[in-house]
């Protein structure tokens, strides 16, 4: 029997509309990375884009809202892309640089637990990852350089050519998910991390060098799964990085048992 493919949404990057522009960057825009789009597509799933409504648009929020979207798509996958704001977990930024964005916290906050209500799937990466903590009342390091004790390198000038190790936990669904392995290479870009847990969620992984959190998953269902790192950046086939189909894999099996 066939079935019609996978649709797996993707939160938007937003990038806010720069002061004294007079042309497109004046404007609020929506956009996605294309690797990450592609690492999805490389399963042949369809990837939409779900533009915010929040913010100064003229959509009518009773016309069309988030929680519509998790009707019509099988997953979600929460991009990376600019800081948290701390005051999403209750701090005032430490320096005006770490200020994140506000806006795209509370846009994604909503879509995730709209597909965590309808028991779908979600994939955080990176800012995802972080997303889904400071969402289920978790907090986050604002700076690991300046506020973790003994920190290892996160974030590195040869941005996705800089990679560190990270290790397993024992008994977590990654250790499961790749057997005879205890962990592996993965592309950081983040200056940012997990300090306290959200509920419900347990460490999946964590840096080899400093034990900075890596991996979170939610106990139970649905399926929520955060990755610190950039799987999309990975190249197929690259011996030195971690595979990471195993986990694109186990995220879209998770959606088609949801497939209406
Ligand atoms: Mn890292």
């Amino acid at each position: 029997m066939s079935r019609r493919p996978l649709r797996i949404g993707l939160s938007a990057r937003i990038a806010h509309p720069v002061p004294g522009a007079t042309d497109i960057r004046s404007k609020s825009l929506h956009y996605l990375e294309q690797s990450v789009a592609h690492w999805v597509m490389s399963r042949e799933v369809m990837v939409l884009m779900i533009p915010s409504v929040s913010g100064d648009g003229i959509v009518h929020r009773s016309s069309i809202r988030l929680s519509d979207y998790p009707q019509y798509l099988d997953g979600l996958v929460l991009q990376g892309g600019a800081d948290i704001s701390p005051q999403t977990y209750g701090e005032e930024p430490l320096k005006a640089e770490w200020a994140g964005d506000r806006l795209r916290d509370n846009y994604e906050m909503e879509l995730l637990h709209e597909f965590m209500e309808a028991g779908k799937p979600v994939l955080g990466i990176c800012r995802g990852h972080q997303l889904i903590n400071v969402a289920l009342g978790g907090t986050l390091y604002q700076d690991i350089a300046s506020q973790y004790e003994t920190p290892a390198i996160h974030v590195h000038p040869d941005y996705d050519h800089y990679a560190h190790p990270i290790v397993w936990e024992d008994d977590s669904g990654l250790a499961k998910l790749y057997p005879g392995q205890t962990g592996g290479n993965i592309v950081s870009i983040h200056h940012q991390a997990i300090r306290a847990l959200g509920r419900g969620l347990r460490v999946e992984a964590r840096s080899a060098d400093d034990g900075v959190i890596e991996a979170i998953r939610l106990e139970g269902r649905p399926f929520v799964l955060g990755l610190q790192w950039h799987p999309e950046f990975h190249p197929p086939g690259n011996p030195a990085l971690l595979d990471c189909t195993p986990i694109l894999d186990q995220f879209l099996t998770a959606a088609r048992g949801r497939r209406w």
